[in-house]
């Protein structure tokens, strides 16, 4: 009981000792590199610098693995372990920090006397012991030798990393893998950036050159992070181009904006993203001044930023977008690697290969499906064209046919309308022709009557003088008609009016004009008609008239009449002279005992 309670605080006194021991790494040959082992940490507090003897004679703050994450720390933190080489024989191997973007990447090994080199980003590579882009160190042991070594480390980006013991072959065959990835990662990003600018030349839209912009900066960030651009530029380059991260950023979030079309449809996402553009931008502005801060400013940004552009395509997806769908899912993988990344960088999870390397792996597989991503963009508006060229189509046939239907209506109802007036002009044509009938003919015998027959005698005698042809010009009237009248009664009387007519037209020519100019009174004009043929005319119309029976309810009654027969003369000046010469004769033959004719 007692020896136990001796144990335990023997114990207590030992385990500060333990830990506090420096970490020792054995280098026992058959390993050809050493990625996992112990080493002491100090983090440096005080504002002035601590030099190598006053680390030496300070307490370590903790034990840890070689792999370490300090977050954005403006000042040194310093490592410090044992190599103890287990074997007969004299040992060489390389000692290397994996990230090369410390600035300050001093080696203390403590020899007598102290051994010291100096590398990271402030030592050129150039000027290095070894020209490699992470800074290396060639250590030799002797047979059983231990080498206690001090690493200090300062940096103004996120300090983490790890610290790797390596056989030269070893480290050659990895660097020669890390080189191959990076090559095949560099020679995907070309192929894709020459690509997309050769359909930008085509299609002159602006969201290739965005994402060809997020694709380059990206890259340029990897050259950077990984340390491949280091053999060309000097440590201040370096620092002015660690812009190309917010830049790749501001280029995703115009992308996204284009892509999505968030100007169009959802602009309050649309103007959250503007937000977030000014905010990057403004940590791009603050690097300049700045590395550090703008970094943290960056980091701060992006961090809400992800999961914003995350959301946004869930919502935008589920509103039916479906390009939304596709980004989502590229945006994921995405947003793994960088988150990593900036938490990593933040000293907010410690440091493996696989994080380190989470946004190269991320941006790989972005890039590629970004890419696919707008070839499936320029298949959709494809299909939006066809669709809407369709729907025009459709349209144009529905308002077509509409406007037929519309036409051949009016067509209809205008044909109606016209054959409507038609008929109407007809009637009223027959109307007409009915009217002049009527106020040209004697309704009784259907002759011409007094009116229409004058008419006709003034064209014909004008005629007449001009070609100077005969005209003649017959009076008839019926003898005592007023006792037929009275006698038979006045509807007889009419008969005996309408069969003379019908007499007189059977036996006068067909050039000659017969009218019923009066009650019982009749004319003829007999144009081209000399004195003798007109006269035997009348004579043989009389004699017929004389002869003729007309019958009516049974009753026969035999008519005669008396004419005055007139012709044109030279001094004639109008029809009232022949008229009147006619009617002379009339009476005459009036005189003369009645059925006969007078010529004047
Ligand atoms: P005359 O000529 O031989 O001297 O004797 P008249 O009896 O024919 O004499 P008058 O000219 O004076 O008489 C004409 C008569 O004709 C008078 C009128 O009653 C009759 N008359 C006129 N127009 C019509 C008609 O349209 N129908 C009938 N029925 N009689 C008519
Ligand atoms: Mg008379
Ligand atoms: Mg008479």
């Amino acid at each position: 009981m007692l020896s136990r309670l001796y144990l335990i605080i023997l114990l207590f006194f030992l385990l500060p000792i333990t830990l506090l021991a420096t970490p020792k790494l054995t280098l026992d040959g058959s390993l050809s590199s050493y990625t996992d082992f112990n080493v002491a940490y100090l983090e440096e507090k005080s504002k002035k610098p601590l030099t190598l003897e006053e680390v030496r004679t300070s307490k370590f703050d903790k034990i840890d693995t070689n792999r370490f994450t300090f977050g954005y720390k403006g000042k040194p933190v310093w490592l410090k372990f044992d190599i103890y080489n287990d074997s007969e024989k004299s040992n060489k191997v390389i000692l290397e920090i994996t990230k090369m973007f410390h600035r300050t990447v001093d080696l203390y090994v403590m020899t007598t006397p102290v051994k010291q080199e100096k590398n990271g980003l402030s030592v050129p590579i150039a000027e290095r012991n070894m020209e490699e882009i992470n800074p290396t160190f060639f250590l030799s042991f002797t047979p059983h030798e231990t080498k206690q070594v001090y690493i200090k480390l300062e940096s103004t980006y996120g300090l983490f990393g790890s610290v790797q013991i390596k056989k030269p072959e070893q480290f050659l065959k990895d660097t020669q893998t890390f080189n191959n990835m990076l090559m095949f990662y560099f020679g995907a990003v070309l192929i894709i950036v020459l690509y997309n600018l050769f359909i930008f030349l085509f299609l002159k839209e602006k969201i290739y050159i965005y994402y060809v912009g997020h694709v380059l900066f990206f890259a340029l960030w990897v050259s950077l992070y990984t340390g491949s651009i280091f053999y060309y530029i000097d440590m201040e380059t370096f620092d002015l181009l660690q812009i190309a991260v917010p830049a790749s950023f501001m280029m995703l979030i115009l992308f996204s904006q284009s892509i999505l079309e968030t100007k169009t449809y959802f602009p309050l996402i649309h103007n959250i993203l503007n937000v977030f553009l000014f905010l990057v931008s403004f940590s791009l502005i603050w690097m300049l001044v700045s590395i550090h801060w703008g970094f943290i400013i960056m980091n701060l940004s992006l961090m809400p930023l992800l999961p914003f552009l995350l959301f946004t395509a869930v919502y935008v997806a589920s509103k039916g977008h479906r390009i939304a769908k596709v980004y989502l899912l590229v945006l994921f993988i995405y947003f793994i690697g960088v988150s990593l990344m900036s938490m990593l960088s933040l000293g907010l999870i410690p440091y493996s290969i696989l994080i380190s390397a989470a946004p190269i792996i991320g941006s790989f597989f972005e890039i590629i499906l970004f890419s696919l991503l707008l070839a499936y963009r320029i298949n959709l508006f494809r299909e939006k064209t066809s669709d809407a060229k369709n729907k025009l189509l459709e349209q144009q046939r529905t308002e077509n046919s509409r406007l037929f239907r519309a036409v051949a209506e009016k067509t209809l109802a205008l044909n109606t309308a016209n054959k409507q007036l038609s008929k109407e002009l007809e009637e009223k044509e027959a109307l007409t022709k009915k009217l002049k009938h009527y106020a040209s003919t004697d309704t009784l015998t259907g002759l011409m009557n007094r009116r229409s027959y004058f008419k006709a005698c003034e064209k014909e005698i004008k005629t007449a003088k001009r070609y100077k042809t005969k005209l003649s010009y017959l009076t008839i009237d019926i003898d005592k008609f007023k006792n037929i009248n009275d006698t038979y009664g006045h509807p007889f009387g009419d008969e005996v009016i309408r069969s003379l007519g019908e007499l007189l037209i059977e036996n006068s020519r067909s050039a000659d004009y017969v009218a019923r100019i009066g009650g019982e009174e009749f004319a003829i004009l007999m144009p081209e008609a000399g004195v003798d043929s007109a006269y035997h005319l009348a004579d043989r119309l009389r004699a017929n008239i004389a002869k003729h029976k007309i019958i009516y309810e049974n009753k026969v009654v035999q008519i005669t009449v008396s004419m005055g027969l007139s012709h044109l003369l030279q001094g004639d000046k109008n029809l009232d002279t022949i008229v009147k010469r006619a009617d002379q004769a009339l009476y005459e033959a009036k005189e003369s005992g009645r059925n006969q004719v007078c010529c004047a």
